[in-house]
């Protein structure tokens, strides 16, 4: 399952310790997500156009395994062409309509996308039982000749994005490169079927490739739901921005903290802080390191409190 935009929990880090880097990808380069977001259309082309070739010979060569991965093939295009689409939307700035901004988008096209890779991966394993209770003669040497058409069709899409130093580009690479580990199985179970009749081989690898389906989608279809219910995923470290934040001088604790993420690698915080300091300039400055530390922490937005320390708080009730 593909899911660009989303859930690489290893991007989140990188992310903070190239921050130079990952700004200059912000800053001078339209040019270049323009061509990458090119590259993605293309690249989703091939993966559909794919599937349904695959699709059309999983049933003329009566193999359940061929179906199997035209179903995955057909999650992935769906999942490149909905991510490309909303990648757009998501860039745009907040409005009255949307106050937070268009974030969350780029995660709707992966809940949809991995709906359709959940769903597919059922029927791809319920196909692969029944069939497996009678398994049936497949057209080995046609299987044989998808399976390197596939191999064949992952390199080209791998070429088309080679050396993009982009997250999406990325991940969309090794994900294709994993995917050509499927075909391969395909290859080797048309090979053995060449001189064999084990054709309860091509149901079983049909399972398998369902099988693997489903555990890498449901982990990643949960992370999605979790952050449409408002909930922070793991990979989201808080504990270094609040650490960060106590160490500024004037700051003597954080009273409320309101961490939001829309996207699931982005935060926006609330926070609500007690200090020591007296004068409305000394907590006007306090608030502004505040936000300054924050941004460079990769905070997008906050919302700063700065209230006195409760003991203050009560001689002034006095
Ligand atoms: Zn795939």
């Amino acid at each position: 399952m593909l899911s660009i935009r989303l859930v690489d929990k290893e991007k989140n880090h990188r992310c903070h310790h190239h921050h130079d880097h990952h700004l200059s990808h912000h800053l001078g380069v339209d040019h270049d997500s323009q061509s990458i977001s090119r590259q993605m259309g293309i690249v989703g082309l091939i993966n559909l156009a794919f599937a349904g070739m695959e699709l059309f010979f999983a049933g003329r060569f009566r193999s359940t395994a061929l179906f199997s991965d035209a179903i995955h093939d057909l999650g992935d295009a769906i999942a490149i062409g909905l991510s490309w689409f909303f990648e757009k939307v998501s860039g745009l700035p907040a409005d009255d309509q949307y106050p937070l901004g268009y974030r969350r988008f780029s995660l709707l096209g992966a809940l949809i996308s991995s709906s359709v890779m959940i769903v597919g991966s059922l029927i791809a394993i319920t196909f692969g039982l029944l069939s497996l209770r009678d398994p049936w003669p497949v057209n080995s040497k046609g299987m044989l000749i998808v399976g390197v058409l596939a191999v064949f069709a992952n390199l080209v899409s791998t070429y088309v994005l080679r050396g993009k130093d982009s997250v999406n580009g990325n991940m969309l690479n090794l994900h294709l490169l994993e995917d050509v580990l499927g075909w391969i199985a395909v290859i080797l179970v048309a090979l053995i079927l060449q001189v064999t009749d084990w054709y309860f081989l091509d149901p079983l690898l049909s399972i398998g490739i369902g099988l693997t389906m489903l555990i890498k989608t449901v982990p990643t279809y949960l992370d999605i739901c979790q952050i449409f219910l408002t909930g922070l995923p793991k990979s989201i470290e808080l504990t270094r921005i609040y650490e960060a934040i106590e160490k500024v001088s004037g700051v003597s604790q954080i009273v409320t903290k309101t961490p939001i993420t829309t996207d699931g690698r982005t935060l926006i915080m609330g926070l609500k802080i007690e200090t020591a300091l007296t004068s409305v300039e000394e907590q006007y400055r306090l608030k502004k390191q505040v936000k300054e530390q924050l941004e460079s922490l990769d905070v997008r937005q906050s919302f700063i409190e700065i209230i006195p320390e409760k003991r203050q708080r009560l001689e002034g009730h006095q």
